[in-house]
């Protein structure tokens, strides 16, 4: 299991160039008239034609070799526990899996799965700290995990959101996965959260295994969670009309996952892009869970959205990365100066029948990834996951 300390950001300057196609992640403006990208102590320092750079003697150079390049993806939806290992399915090493599918900064929807979950409040309140310690002092793989998201159960009081911000707490469980699932409790259990700088997520829809509940649209909209978690179910979506009124009556992020209902998925986005509102989709697995891990789920995702959803698949790929950022308060998800140098390099698959790789997304196959960076450090080259980029980036040393 490859564990580290969370170390700093690579020192230096590396500088990346020939890059084919520079996908920003920021909807307004999906891909960039640039080839080269200056990385400095971690971050992205200026992105733009190879000969507008600022000179930068001595650093490291990548030649990308034509491949794209996009923010490393986001999983916003993942049930972590410890280390890099998943209790549901008794598996290893997931997490390292999911940074060869391009995924860079996870995000935890609560570390459920843990054996013997505690559901007292003093016992949800520990776990929480604890699963937020383990993984900003842990990278696992050089992935960023948020995680430390307490479960919801009832007789919670304000001061234990206070208590949990003050510990660094900054995510919540998804609601309904606990005691509190009428929209009432968990709405002002929601707002103290809020209050106190915690972010919320709600389950929707039908209950994702025996002991969970149905969460349906009337809960969804009194609870009013900062994201509407797996609007299109997990694995159980709510009837189509419902998911298309959540996305209309709601202003909150809407979130899709893979470990869902692929249909309401494409409903789901439909219904944001006809209301003008792409800006609030952002993308997750859901996984570990039932169907297992899936760590091409992300590049699924904007595979499924473009070829059957009609998403342009440079948009897609903004609702896995700058959407996320935007709406997580992260400071990677997006190609510009001051973001963490957190990236993919990725290409047409071989063989693929598409013209050059956003085509060959739109036809429904996923690109293949050539190198993985986080905070301008390489975690992995051609990954042993995707199928072969034609074109794989080369590091050249200084
Ligand atoms: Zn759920």
């Amino acid at each position: 299991m490859a564990v580290e300390a969370a170390a700093g950001p690579a020192k230096g300057r590396t500088v990346v160039r020939n890059i084919g196609l520079m996908l920003s992640g920021d909807l307004g403006r999906p891909i960039l008239d640039a080839d080269a990208i200056l990385i400095e102590d971690g971050r992205i320092a200026a992105i733009g034609r190879l000969k507008d750079l600022p000179d930068a003697p001595g650093a490291a150079v990548i030649d990308a070799r034509g491949c794209a390049v996009a923010p490393g993806l986001v999983d916003s939806h993942v049930h972590p526990v410890f280390g890099d290992w998943t209790p549901r399915q008794n598996q290893l090493g997931w997490i390292e899996s999911f940074l060869n599918g391009g995924v860079t900064t996870m995000i935890s929807a609560g570390e459920v799965h843990l054996p013997g979950r505690p559901r007292d409040i003093v016992g949800l309140k520990a776990l929480a700290i604890a699963a937020q310690r383990s993984f900003a002092n842990a990278r696992i793989a050089g992935a960023k995990v948020l995680a430390g998201a307490p479960v919801l159960e009832q007789g919670m009081v304000e001061s234990d959101f206070a208590d949990l911000a003050a510990a660094g707490v900054t995510l919540l469980g998804e609601v309904g996965l606990g005691s509190v699932k009428a929209g009432y409790e968990a709405r002002e259990m929601v707002a103290w959260a809020r209050k106190h700088g915690i972010q919320s997520t709600i389950h929707t829809g039908g209950p994702s295994i025996p002991g969970s509940g149905l969460i349906d649209k009337d809960t969804v909209l009194e609870a009013d969670a900062d994201i509407i978690g797996h609007i299109n179910g997990g694995h159980t979506a709510l009837p189509e009309g419902h998911v298309c009124e959540l996305c209309e009556r709601s202003t909150r992020a809407i979130e899709i996952v893979h470990n869902g209902n692929e249909k309401i998925a494409i409903a789901a986005v439909q219904a944001a892009r006809d209301l003008g509102q792409l800006h609030r989709v952002i993308l997750g697995t859901d996984s570990p869970a039932g169907s297992g891990v899936q760590p091409l789920g992300i590049l699924r995702m904007i595979s499924l959205l473009s070829s059957l959803g009609g998403i342009a698949p440079e948009l897609a790929v903004c609702m896995a990365t700058g959407n996320t950022a935007r709406i997580r308060n992260l400071d990677s998800g997006l190609l510009e100066a001051g973001r963490a140098a957190d990236l993919v390099f990725m290409d047409r698959a071989q063989h693929s029948a598409g013209r050059d790789m956003l085509d060959s997304i739109r036809l429904g196959d996923i690109p293949g990834i050539g190198m993985v960076m986080v905070d301008g450090a390489m975690r992995c080259g051609r990954s042993r996951n995707t199928p072969p980029a034609e074109r794989v980036p080369e590091p050249l040393g200084h």
